[in-house]
């Protein structure tokens, strides 16, 4: 059987112990049993949220073990994980033990579509580091230009799961998928996939940065028509190299220089293609501008790129990666202009929660008063401070690990003044956004790129973000 075709299941009577309950768990649990499976529920937790939905499973027939998610029910032919689950969780052990199969809901999704007589679409997959939501929704945009059914999926808001089981039927579709999800997906082929990047991330969860970029390079597993890499990160080529694909499948690189043949690249501010086109010795052919990609940072022009080789590999035309990339529009906290004032931009990057998105947000702009701090994860900043030192008009510090962050700059860039916030309360971020106002000359950029998770301050990201833009909005009025 060729690897995009669809595998029918038989699952009535089949015992399936669901590992969690929330957002992929439930629809799983339903799914399967509304296909005849004799479904358990275990999960750690047995709060007030926990047993109102498990109470609703338990209507339709299903069995719910609450606060045990450790031990495998003796029966269990098949264990379906939320993807989050830590790999070394001794229910999982058990079932390895028992030679019982692991899914997780990519896994599950990937097995299920087709089976409800609607067309299986293939999918376009994304991974990596960073970038990856960002690429997915361009992909989509792209590929609803060109007039095909599509929805940006996955690790992204909409569940694969819902995706492939709803009433909608799609032509294709645009999948992001986290390195969780793809280590608990063996079976997955995608159409054409792409690795954005490799950077350590998640480490405490895989084990090791070998076996995170093993999980990341599955998504190349069987593809059949690309594997798009990115020239400028050797890591994902390597990946490439190391993964078992279908016959005539290509290795697409993108790189933001000069295209080599089989590369999209950029040639004089213009996005172009290198490798879908008959004689990629000679041959190029133009995509799109770099001012049609929203916003047109380095990073962002990398994704561009990525989502453009894969809607090629597709089959789309040219003009409709060129329409798609002029309507797309980020996600809000991800390199968001937020207000000109006083010739000083704001701009909220509050996604940046790690080292590398800072590093590309940084790379950005050309004199940057810089707002960072939160919760380090167990980085270190010595390079990032290093890359970044000479464009640094001043910082602003605040969060738990700032000191982290501070330490780097005074190694590295004791030239550049620091101001160290040391309150955590509401009022926080509108005195940061205070003082870097303060730091700016005409022509700055007052960027929000935190370099660290938000959950010391704030309950998430957006929070992080809304409160910066409010401080800017009411340092505006102060200054009109
Ligand atoms: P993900 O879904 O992988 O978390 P997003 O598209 O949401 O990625 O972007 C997350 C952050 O990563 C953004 O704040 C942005 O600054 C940064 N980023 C986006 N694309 C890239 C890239 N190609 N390389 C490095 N950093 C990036």
């Amino acid at each position: 059987m060729g690897s995009q075709e669809v595998s029918t299941v038989d699952w009535q009577g089949k015992h399936v112990t669901v590992a969690g309950l929330g957002v992929s768990g439930i629809p799983a649990a339903r799914a399967l049993h509304e296909r005849g499976a004799i479904v358990t529920v275990v999960n750690d937790g047995d709060d007030e949220r926990a047993r109102a939905q498990a109470a609703e499973l338990e209507a339709l027939g299903i069995t719910v073990r609450l606060g045990d998610g450790a031990t495998l029910p003796p029966s269990t032919e098949l264990v379906v994980t939320a993807p989050g689950w830590q790999p070394d969780k001794p229910l999982f052990l058990a079932a390895a033990e028992a030679g019982v199969d692991i899914w997780g809901d990519v896994e599950l999704a990937w097995r299920l579509r087709g089976d409800n007589g609607r067309k299986a679409a293939p999918w376009l997959a994304v991974t990596g580091t960073n970038g990856k939501t960002t690429t997915v929704r361009m992909l989509a945009s792209i590929l609803e230009a060109a007039g095909l059914r599509t929805a940006a999926v996955g690790n992204i808001g909409v569940s694969l799961l819902d995706a492939v089981l709803g009433e909608q039927e799609y032509d294709v579709l645009a999948v992001e998928l986290s390195s969780y999800q793809l280590h608990w997906a063996p079976s997955l082929r995608a159409h054409s996939a792409a690795v954005l990047n490799l950077a350590p991330d998640h480490l405490d969860w895989h084990g090791s940065m070998e076996a995170y970029a093993a999980d990341k390079g599955r998504v190349y597993e069987g593809n059949t028509v690309a594997c798009v890499y990115n020239a400028a990160d050797p890591a994902t080529e390597e990946l490439v190299r190391e993964a078992d694909v279908e016959e005539g499948c290509r290795a697409i690189g993108f790189t933001l220089g000069t295209p080599g043949p089989s590369q999209l690249g950029v040639v004089d501010g213009i996005l172009v293609d290198r490798a879908f086109v008959a004689n990629r010795q000679k041959q190029a052919q133009e995509l799109a501008e770099v001012s049609d990609v929203n916003p047109p940072a380095p990073h962002n022009i990398a994704n561009a790129l990525a989502a453009a080789a894969l809607a090629l590999a597709f089959g789309v035309e040219p003009a409709a990666v060129r329409d798609g990339l002029r309507t797309f529009r980020p996600d809000a906290h991800r390199i968001e202009h937020v207000a000109d004032i006083g010739e000083v931009a704001y701009v909220d990057d509050s996604k940046a929660t790690n080292t590398h998105a800072t590093e590309a947000s940084l790379a950005a702009y050309d004199s940057i008063v810089w707002i960072a701090g939160g919760l380090a994860k167990g980085a270190t900043f010595d390079e990032l401070v290093t890359g970044a030192a000479k464009r640094l008009r001043g910082v602003v510090l605040m969060g738990a690990d700032r000191a982290l962050i501070r330490e780097a700059l005074t190694r590295h860039a004791p030239e550049v003044p620091v101001v160290d916030l040391d309150r955590t309360d509401t009022g926080a971020m509108s005195e940061a956004v205070e003082h870097a106002a303060r730091l700016a000359r005409p022509g700055d950029t007052v960027l929000l790129a935190p370099a660290c998770a938000s959950m010391d301050m704030f309950s998430n990201y957006n929070k992080r973000g809304e409160a910066f833009a409010d401080a800017v909005r009411a340092h505006a009025e102060k200054s009109a």
